[in-house]
């Protein structure tokens, strides 16, 4: 470990509210952001307004009520740098300080609906393993205590890493995906219900497609989903 992460760390431990965007600055009041961060980071407006890039991206490949992120995502922004320290840096707090905003954003929505469980986007047990925990998992968790609505994580399964996507059309990226997932409902919990669907990025948007077209199939009646981050 560098002396520099060391350092960062033990500034972590005594200074528990620093800057989730860039680690340096306390967060100022009632944010998880300093000054700087709060005013540079780019919130969408999912949370207001029904049609934008997040849903347009969706309509017409499933049904849902909700499709909407916290964030965009750009490379090379705050929001990169937050995700790449929560899934390969073990900062697990930013985690839950996303879920706690998201949490916060759907409670005052006008829009966000009121769904039955909530699912987060499950990784491997291999990568969980190593990474020591799921950081969608971690996501989904405040938002479920918010909303007062259970967190089911064992009910879809990622079975198997996915291979390569790159030289797949969109449909057989989500076939390969679909397939790499499987679903473990022996007492029928999901029929009927309203699904609230958690990742922390949405890139392609095939895991959240293919994930979608497997809870229809186990009979949910309405998905939605909601991300920490999603590319325009
Ligand atoms: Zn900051």
């Amino acid at each position: 470990m560098k002396l520099k992460n060391i350092f960062h760390d033990i500034a972590y431990t005594i200074f528990p509210n620093l800057c989730i965007g860039c680690g340096r600055k306390p967060s100022s009041r009632n944010s998880h952001f300093c000054v700087s961060c709060a005013f540079n980071v780019p919130f969408t407006d999912h949370f207001e307004l029904k049609t934008h890039y997040v849903s347009s991206h969706f309509f017409g490949r499933f049904k849902y009520d909700f499709a909407g992120s916290l964030f965009v995502f750009r490379e090379r922004s705050i929001v990169q740098n937050m995700l790449h320290n929560l899934k390969y840096k073990r900062k697990a707090y930013i985690g839950t300080a996303l879920g706690e905003m998201i949490g916060d954003k759907a409670t005052e929505s006008h829009i966000f609906p009121r769904p039955d469980i909530i699912i987060p986007i499950p990784i491997h047990f291999s990568k969980k393993y190593h990474r020591g925990y799921n950081q969608s998992e971690l996501i989904a968790s405040p938002i479920a205590k918010k909303l007062h609505c259970e967190m089911m994580n064992n009910l879809l399964i990622k079975e198997k890493t996915t291979e390569s996507q790159t030289r797949k059309s969109r449909s057989e990226r989500v076939i390969n995906v679909k397939e790499s997932f499987s679903i473990n409902d022996p007492t029928q919990i999901l029929k009927q219900k309203h699904v609230l669907l958690v990742d922390d990025v949405i890139t392609t948007g095939a895991t959240i497609e293919a994930c979608a077209q497997l809870l229809y199939d186990h009979g949910i009646d309405t998905l939605s989903v909601v991300s920490a981050a999603a590319a325009e």
